[in-house]
């Protein structure tokens, strides 16, 4: 198969990471989960002191930015993505960065930054990668595209449930209000909003299993293949 980008975009907690990582792992693609990216700088920033109530000292994160640096660990198959040379786990999903990521996300310096890192970290032969602008401007060429929507309550039960599991102290009112949050900006904002691309299948994953999903995915590339 010919096949080099597969774009998996859409909504919070869709389970982009889940199919994505199975589709790369049956394809023997190479897996960039670009919310990691936005995440660790979200992340960065806040360790820095760069945000301050509702405040980004945007001058400083920027020149910091430049600084920074994403790679690959040399694990293989378990190939890691680094960020500043080091893995980077739970830290980045607590609710404290989900609250701040959207907002970093819509600045133009950093979404320039993150989706030059992408193309670069791409160059590996194949690869699926998870986002919300993967297939309308980080690879609007990819060879498939999907597009994952589902129930906002759904959604924020499987992060609450995934928190709670890593012993995080949650509770579900506000989780879902992160999740809605998240999705109003992530695609009302000016810069490479969260839309589906013209040529994406939209896929609704409420109630539906990851073997259901995976199978229409994976007929989709086989058909096209
Ligand atoms: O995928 P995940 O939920 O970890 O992404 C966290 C946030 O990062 C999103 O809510 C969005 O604000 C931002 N993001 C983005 N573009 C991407 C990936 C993530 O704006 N390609």
């Amino acid at each position: 198969m010919k096949t080099s980008v597969i774009a998996v975009d859409g909504y919070a907690s869709t389970g982009k990471s889940t199919l994505s990582k199975r589709l790369a792992d049956v394809l023997g693609f190479t897996y960039i989960d670009t919310g990691f990216m936005y995440r660790a700088v979200s992340y960065f920033a806040l360790k820095n002191g760069f945000l301050k109530e509702e405040y980004i000292q945007e001058d400083a994160l920027k020149e910091a930015l430049h600084k920074t640096s994403f790679s690959w660990s040399k694990d293989i198959p378990s190939k890691l993505m680094l960020f500043n040379g080091r893995p980077y786990g739970d830290e980045l999903r607590t609710l404290e960065v989900s609250s701040w990521v959207s907002k970093i996300a819509g600045l133009g310096f950093v979404r320039d930054h993150l989706v030059h890192q992408q193309r670069i970290l791409s160059q590996l032969g194949g690869v699926v990668m998870d986002g919300r602008d993967i297939g309308t401007v980080v690879f609007p060429e990819a060879d498939f595209k999907f597009f994952l929507v589902a129930d906002a309550e759904v959604r924020a039960t499987r992060r609450f449930d995934e928190l709670k599991a890593k012993g995080e102290k949650v509770v579900y009112q506000d989780i879902l209000k992160n999740v809605i949050d998240r999705d109003h900006q992530d695609s009302t904002r000016l810069i490479s909003p969260l839309k589906k691309a013209e040529d994406a299948l939209e896929i609704d994953t409420t109630n539906v299993s990851v073997e259901t999903v995976l199978e229409q995915m994976f007929s989709t590339i086989n058909s096209k293949s």
